[in-house]
């Protein structure tokens, strides 16, 4: 199988609305919706560094996807079109079979044609671009936290970290808890129809890739405001829960790889979050407040206020 085989076999598909010239040519050439903004995002994941040697090819398609769709859920825009630069050791068929299962069941579902790439050899690494669109000014930002909003987060968290911990421990057969946090790092769901929902709700948004405590730091630098985490809200499963016990709040506050959304809104839109919410059947908690002062603290759950270092995973501490 050559380079051009290998494409033809596995990545290019029947092409679809938008999308004038896909696969095939030296470019793609893609169709705007009339008025539309264009909103783009790039993540690449790197064997060792993002995920271990032997990562099912399944999870790596979705993965690498999933960390770019949570990008644009992040921003509010309504995915498109990706583009996937493949990197591999060798072109092994199961591989690519199962890799383009996990990448297009995750496409389909939320409409993404897949209408270009690259593909060379070396050690394994995969980069996603994603294109979507908003209309004019449409789109959330990390920039508009105000002082007294209230900060929410979807789904739970930690729970990606609990699964790489016990990956790592490989401590025998694991039971149903560990499968589906180990589930929750190799198959995050993006949230990309409730931060759609989010536009003209929410003041400033992030999706959680580093940890909260890094991730929200980020709204607050952006925004120069600060804020309190109120520890006794956080909304974490049971084994997360136990390991919180068990060790203290590391892999709730700077796990990464939760790929939730985090963001601000004033409190007087509680209510509508909550029916967005509900229609897009995103668990949303209502975490924290935002302060004037501009630091992050979080309030044990004994009450006592406790300050946080607002920082996360970093390639290059
Ligand atoms: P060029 O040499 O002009 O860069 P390539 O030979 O790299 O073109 O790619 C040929 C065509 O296949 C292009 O349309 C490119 O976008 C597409 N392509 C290459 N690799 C992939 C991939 N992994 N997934 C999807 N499309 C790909
Ligand atoms: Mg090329």
């Amino acid at each position: 199988m050559n380079e051009f085989e290998l494409i033809s076999r596995y990545f290019a598909r029947r092409e679809t609305s938008g999308t004038l010239l896909g696969i095939g040519d030296d470019a793609a050439v893609l169709s705007l919706t009339r008025g539309r903004q264009l909103v783009a995002a790039i993540d690449t994941l790197v064997e060792g560094t993002h995920f271990l040697a032997g990562t099912p090819p399944d999870a790596l398609g979705h993965k690498a996807l999933a960390v770019n769709l949570s990008d644009l859920a992040a921003m509010g825009a309504t995915p498109r079109w990706s583009l996937l630069a493949l990197t591999l050791p060798a072109p092994i068929e199961a591989w690519l079979r199962d890799f383009a299962q996990g990448f297009f069941r995750l496409a389909d579902a939320h409409g993404v044609a897949l209408v270009g790439g690259d593909t060379t050899r070396g050690p394994l690494s995969i980069s996603v671009q994603v294109l979507g669109e908003v209309l004019p000014g449409g789109f959330l930002t990390r920039g508009g936290a105000q002082t007294d909003d209230a900060v929410y987060v979807t789904g739970t968290l930690g729970d990606a970290a609990i699964g790489l911990r016990s990956l790592r421990a490989d401590a025998g057969e694991p039971g149903p808890e560990l499968l589906a946090m180990r589930r929750r790092l190799t198959h995050p769901t993006p949230r990309v129809e409730f931060g759609q929902a989010l536009v003209g709700v929410a003041t400033a948004a992030i999706d959680l890739s580093d940890g909260l405590a890094g991730d929200l730091g980020h709204i607050l630098a952006a925004s120069r405001v600060g804020a309190i985490l109120d520890l006794a809200a956080l909304p974490l499963s049971d084994p997360v829960r136990a390991a919180v016990v068990a060790g203290g709040w590391d892999p709730v506050l700077r796990g990464g790889d939760d790929y939730e959304l985090c963001f601000t809104a004033p409190a007087a839109s509680n209510e509508e979050i909550g029916s967005l919410a509900a229609k897009a059947d995103v668990r949303v908690t209502r975490i924290g407040i935002i302060t004037a002062q501009r630091d992050l603290r979080a309030r044990r759950e004994d009450g006592v206020l406790e300050s946080l270092i607002p920082r996360g995973f970093d390639h290059f501490p």
